[in-house]
């Protein structure tokens, strides 16, 4: 049996991701922080999937709620995987700008999150397990004139996955990245550039934005048999970026 934690799994990639990996067999717990229909809907199909699954409120940056979303997977069965996909950017502009809550609040969801997500998942994988951080092509490109704090903290989701991935071998735990270019979702109106994939285009080798599901694919296949000799990989779907 295979059951699943997604964070941040109403919208954009986490949502392509709990739909994909219900069609391959995953109970989930779909973790979000305010979008109840978009979780709503998500949930429905999981369900229409034929797979088990809850929709969690929970905020990952809050340690007592991220507890709770690993206690409601819980009820489905032992944990067996997680997709540490939560994450925020800021307004998009020059660094000299940058204010520092918009910092606290890169920090907070994008490393701090992770983190407890990850510690949750290390405690109760007994009998093993799959865990994906979803960095962003960010960490290598450094993000110039956008979100340079954004940028390093993926780097750090980068570190971290190589950290825990070493440790958590012995549990037989694999732990692993996807890191993704620029994919159409919602993120990119909360930075305040709405048309930022459309307007990236250009510059991305294959020539288009990418989709959520391209994503999702890649993080289906490191929580699965498929990568069982793939640890500490962080995987860059970037269009060439
Ligand atoms: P998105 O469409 O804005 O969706 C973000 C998701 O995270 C939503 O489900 C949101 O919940 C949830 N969320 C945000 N803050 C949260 C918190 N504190 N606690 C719990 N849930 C929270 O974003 P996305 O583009 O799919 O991004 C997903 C991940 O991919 C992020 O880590 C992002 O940094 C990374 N990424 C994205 C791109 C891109 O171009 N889109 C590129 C590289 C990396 P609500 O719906 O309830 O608000």
């Amino acid at each position: 049996m295979t059951v699943t934690v997604v964070t941040g799994g109403s919208r954009g990639i986490g949502a392509a991701t709990a739909r994909r990996l219900a069609a391959a067999g995953h109970d989930l717990a779909i973790g979000y922080r305010r979008d109840h229909d978009a979780a709503a809907a998500v949930l429905a199909d999981v369900h229409a999937a034929g797979r088990r699954g809850v929709a969690v409120p929970a905020d990952t940056t809050d340690p007592a709620q991220v507890a709770r979303l690993f206690d409601a997977a819980a009820d489905l069965g032992a944990l067996t995987g997680l997709v540490n996909n939560a994450g925020v950017t800021s307004p998009i502009g020059p660094f000299t700008e940058l204010r520092p809550d918009d910092l606290r609040a890169v920090v907070d969801v994008n490393l701090i999150g992770y983190v407890l997500c990850a510690q949750q998942a290390a405690r109760r994988m007994s009998h093993g397990g799959a865990i994906v951080n979803v960095s962003s092509a960010a960490a290598t490109l450094g993000s110039p004139g956008e979100y340079i704090h954004y940028a390093a903290v993926k780097a750090a989701t980068d570190t971290l996955t190589v950290g825990l991935a070493k440790e958590l071998a012995p549990h037989g735990i694999r732990v692993n990245a996807v890191a993704p270019g620029i994919i159409r979702t919602d993120i990119h109106a909360r930075s305040g550039v709405p048309d930022r994939a459309e307007r990236a285009a250009g510059r991305i080798p294959l020539g288009r934005a990418g989709e959520p599901d391209e994503v999702a694919a890649a993080i289906a296949f490191l929580l699965g048999g498929d990568s069982s000799y793939t640890t500490g990989a962080v995987l860059r779907i970037s269009g060439g970026l």
